[in-house]
């Protein structure tokens, strides 16, 4: 399981691959792995988004 966020509208998603089409605004979109991978976010097994790749991500979005 991993986090998938949503470059276009910043909607995520916990799926093991990103979907085609975005659940939220119903585009095709490019998804982010923004899953937390270190324990300081709770771990690859949490669910969790890591809120440092989460804000990275972010910045691309124009
Ligand atoms: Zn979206």
């Amino acid at each position: 399981m991993a986090v998938w966020k949503c470059n276009n509208c910043g909607n995520t998603v916990n799926v093991a691959a990103p979907p085609e089409t975005c659940p939220s605004c119903k585009k095709k979109c490019e998804f982010v792995d923004v899953s937390c991978y270190t324990p300081d976010c709770g771990g690859p097994d949490s669910g969790n988004v890591d809120e440092k790749v989460f804000v990275e991500s972010s910045k691309g979005i124009k």
